[in-house]
């Protein structure tokens, strides 16, 4: 069932409110946190810029004191062309600004009455100045709280005597500048937060909401409608891949129950016709027989009848042992050539008695795989049986042995009747028969082949078939190679084991 109608919205309020929330929170408090971390940071720069602005005028108005004030006998005077009114200008202000000029003694000889409510210098500094002679930066609150940024300095008079020049100028309308930019810039980010948050929260839903299809899907999956498809995005993207996961998972899910439903049907179908047959006999012995060995026959039949139902019974429960897991495979080095050669030689006889021929070809003798033998065994005997089977008298068998790389090859050839193409890709189903039942007597319950597929995998190895129809068929099985450092085994394979697993089990899942 394609899912093209997304689902309510309070389906995904119930799901995904959680994550959806966290996502869009983390959002905001990831962007909060970076806007916060980018307001101090613009504070810091913008400090800097005005501090170094703040210097580069202050000494350029030292320079410019520094030029127009002439000391002669410790005596400072401003010299300037008195009718030139730019200059008047610039001597106004630059008097009425803060500035201070002492004597190498330490003796104040002029000061502005703006520095004087910074606190004149005592006059150790000053002759602590005038010794280090070099430009001296620092910062001083007046009388009312406002800080000056000062620049302070060494000048000399015609007789080269040296005077300790200040020149100061106040931060706060600089402050002021920085300080509206904090609050503006910070009254901001609550502002930017909640549209972030909106905006977080929208795309968090979009994110989400192939989540949300998930969910709604898995909710929709029941045992009568297990294929369920989300469409996909067309995004290359994580989300996208869970998609993919869960519409694969699904099939399979379908399929096995598929698999499971069609198993009962056959169960259920091969345990009818034998119960049905020995209903018939016991019916036929206690309503129509009347001489001894008419009961005889009939209780006989029945036997016959309980024997293979016993073998049905056998059969499937050796198999649902091996497909859950619980037949624990006896792993051990084997001589693959001495279980070809035992089990050919049972066969030899049926072969001959049907006028098969049956030969047996081994290239490579000493090659050893890791297996169990009992399921090898199992293996061989079902395809032996199977091509001798199939095979009509005057035909021919040939199992043959050899090692290709690094795995061991098997194959049974017969000259058979052979199966039809169509039927080739399902002969290792549960319970496929090529032929229906009463067409060919010998058939079986069709569980052989699958049970060899389970063996040939739970050994990591693969089975091929190839088969041409009234010509023959033949089955190939690949198994690895046992390591070069496994133990020479025993004629029985059985029985040495490496210590590193010696004693240990191996369960195989197919
Ligand atoms: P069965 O017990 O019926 O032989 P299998 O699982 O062993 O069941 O085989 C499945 C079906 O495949 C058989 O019913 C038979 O029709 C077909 N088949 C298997 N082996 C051969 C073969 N060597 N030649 C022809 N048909 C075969």
């Amino acid at each position: 069932m394609p899912l093209q109608q997304q689902y309510p919205d309070t389906f995904s309020f119930h799901y995904v409110m959680g994550l959806r929330f966290r996502l869009a929170l983390s959002y905001v408090l990831f962007f909060g946190l970076l806007l916060i971390i980018v307001g101090f940071a613009m504070r810091g720069l913008l400090s800097s810029i005005i501090d170094r602005e703040i210097r580069g005028v202050l000494e350029e108005e030292w320079v410019a004191v520094k030029g127009y004030m002439r000391i002669e006998n410790r005596r400072p005077s401003w010299t300037f062309e008195r009718y030139d009114p730019e200059e008047r200008e610039i001597i106004d202000r630059l008097r009425n600004g803060a500035f201070m000029v002492a004597a190498e003694d330490g003796t104040i000889l002029d000061m502005s009455s703006t520095y004087k409510a910074l606190g004149p210098d005592k006059p150790a500094e000053i002759r602590e100045a005038i010794k280090g002679n070099r430009p001296n930066w620092m910062v001083r609150i007046d009388d009312y709280g406002y800080p000056y940024t000062l620049r302070a300095g060494v000048v000399y008079d015609q007789q080269h005597r040296p005077y300790y020049l200040v020149v100061g100028k106040p931060v706060a309308e600089y402050q002021n500048t920085i300080d509206i930019f904090t609050r503006n810039y910070f009254a901001l980010i609550p502002v930017a937060l909640v549209v972030s948050g909106l905006l977080g929260w929208l795309l968090a839903r979009r994110a989400l909401q192939p989540l949300n299809d998930v969910a709604a899907a898995a909710k929709h999956m029941t045992g009568s409608n297990l294929k369920v498809e989300i469409p996909l995005r067309g995004a290359n993207d994580e989300l996208e891949r869970l998609i993919e996961s869960f519409n694969a998972m699904s099939a399979r899910l379908a399929s096995s129950f598929e698999q499971m439903r069609q198993f009962s049907t056959d169960v259920s179908h091969e345990l009818r016709t034998p119960l049905t047959a020995i209903r018939g006999q016991l019916e036929v012995a206690l309503f129509t027989a009347q001489t001894t060995d008419q009961y005889r026959d009939a209780m006989f039949n029945a036997l016959q009848d309980v024997e293979q139902l016993s073998n049905i019974v056998r059969a499937l429960l050796l198999l649902s042992q091996a497909e859950s897991g619980q037949l624990v495979l006896q792993m051990a080095p084997l001589r693959i050539a001495a279980v070809v050669e035992d089990i050919s030689e049972q066969f030899q006889l049926s072969a001959e008695e049907q006028k098969i021929t049956l030969t047996i070809r081994i290239d490579d003798a000493e090659a050893m795989v890791r297996a169990d033998r009992t399921q090898i065994v199992r293996l061989l005997t079902n395809l032996l049986s199977n091509a001798v089977k199939y095979t009509q008298p005057g035909g021919s068998v040939e199992v043959h042995q050899r090692t290709e790389g690094s795995e061991v090859v098997l194959s049974v050839r017969d000259t058979g009747m052979g199966i039809p193409a169509e039927n080739l890709p399902h002969v290792f189903d549960r319970f496929y028969r090529v032929r229906p039942a009463h067409t060919h007597p010998a058939q079986g319950l069709g569980l052989g082949l699958s049970f060899v597929d389970w063996i040939v995998k739970a050994h990591h190895g693969r089975i091929a078939v190839e088969s041409e129809l009234g010509k023959g068929t033949t089955f190939t099985v690949h198994l690895p190679v046992a390591e070069a450092n496994s133990s020479r085994p025993s004629e029985t394979g059985q029985h040495i084991v490496p210590p590193s697993v010696s004693g240990s089990h191996q369960v195989y899942r197919q």
